[in-house]
């Protein structure tokens, strides 16, 4: 069994848990801070960012707590999770669901009856199952292409110099509503070497752009974290997925949610 080795998890555990109303409240203004300090160092308007607060592994009186402060769109990363929290909060006429995690084609039934949002986009079968189940549904869906712009072979995501040719056959299923591109950046102490991953997903896109198929726009980059939004945001972020600094640290360790970085090295003789 491969160990998983800690991630920047540890980097930003420490964030208390929110357990009221107000800690939501305090919480989210700081974090609107921080996405206000970072967009006036680079002159960018801060209405060009959306937060999306990502709610995993919190129980649903946690989320409800975090809509009472005002939130109306949370980020899942697991599908099974996110439709248990849909089920169960039906009440909220008004909340959206954003599946930000990996998906297999037998989960794209699930998301195609409740997410207003896809962002892990990465396969021609998963578009095609989602497609399919969504056209049952009358349903569309809004999609982020996930570029895997760190080189680890523990993340998902397409390899770059793929992107190109998936998004031309994205126009083939009329249900998926291409929005944009989605990274998740190398978890690492050195900014310089995060702030890489932004910057090449945002030269992907402007090259994605010049011979896009018509129809598709690509002009959302979600991009960002709690412990590098303000680097994502510098680099041209226009939506930032911000769990821990809302919601609290997670007890579960992050390989949970992505395959342990050192999987591959873990498994060759040491
Ligand atoms: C969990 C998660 C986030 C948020 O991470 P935090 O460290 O809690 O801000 C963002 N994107 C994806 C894909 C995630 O799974």
């Amino acid at each position: 069994m491969p160990v998983s080795t800690p991630t920047h998890h540890d980097r930003h555990g420490h964030y208390p848990q929110a357990s009221s109303v107000a800690d939501f409240e305090h919480n989210l203004v700081a974090v609107r801070a921080r996405i206000a300090t970072a967009c006036r160092r680079v002159g960018r308007d801060p209405s060009e960012v959306r937060l999306l607060p990502v709610s995993k592994t919190k129980p649903e009186a946690c989320l409800r707590l975090a809509y009472a402060a005002g939130c109306r769109l949370f980020g899942e990363n697991k599908v099974q999770e996110a439709f248990g929290k849909w089920e169960a909060m039906q009440d909220l006429t008004d909340l959206h669901w954003s599946v930000i995690g990996h998906l297999q084609t037998n989960k794209a039934k699930l998301v195609a009856r409740f997410a207003r949002e896809f962002q892990a986009l990465d396969s021609l079968r998963v578009a095609e199952a989602l497609d399919q189940r969504l056209q049952a549904e009358g349903r569309a869906l809004d999609v982020f292409v996930q570029i895997n712009t760190s080189g680890e072979a523990s993340k998902y995501g397409l390899a770059p110099e793929d992107a190109s040719t998936f998004i031309r056959q994205l126009p083939a299923f009329s249900a998926l509503r291409v929005r944009g591109l989605m990274t998740l950046a190398l978890f690492s102490a050195e900014a310089e070497r995060v702030r890489r991953c932004f910057v090449l997903l945002r030269d992907l896109r402007e090259r994605l752009r010049q011979n896009a198929p018509s129809g598709i726009a690509l002009d959302e980059l979600s991009m960002g974290m709690s412990g590098d939004f303000e680097i994502a945001i510098e680099e041209g972020a226009t939506v930032v997925r911000v769990g821990q600094a809302i919601f609290g640290a997670r007890l579960l360790s992050d390989s949970h949610y992505w395959p342990a970085t050192s999987s591959t090295d873990a498994a060759q003789p040491s």
